[in-house]
């Protein structure tokens, strides 16, 4: 299962290229996220502003409104936390 390039750049511009993470498990309780991303580092890991393309629904269809922009340490903490 994986993203169409061109569902995760639809999802990438609804996203403003900002973490789309509202976890409230995470450092950012209640409000989004909201780290600043950077395109070409999508599936980077500790570099600055690398993310992810996360499905919302795991199983769920490859389009946009099951894509969620995360950034690297949000989609990490989807391991631990699982889906709200
Ligand atoms: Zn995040
Ligand atoms: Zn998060």
């Amino acid at each position: 299962m994986a993203f169409p390039p061109s569902v995760v750049q639809e999802a990438w511009r609804r996203s403003g290229g900002r973490c789309e993470c509202r976890r409230t498990a995470h450092n950012h309780p209640y409000v989004r996220c909201n780290k600043e991303l950077v395109w070409e580092n999508r599936g980077a890991t500790g570099q600055r502003g690398c993310w992810e393309a996360h499905h919302v629904t795991a199983g769920g269809p490859d389009i946009a409104s099951n894509c969620e922009i995360l950034c690297c340490d949000c989609h990490a903490g989807t391991a631990t936390y699982g889906r709200p």
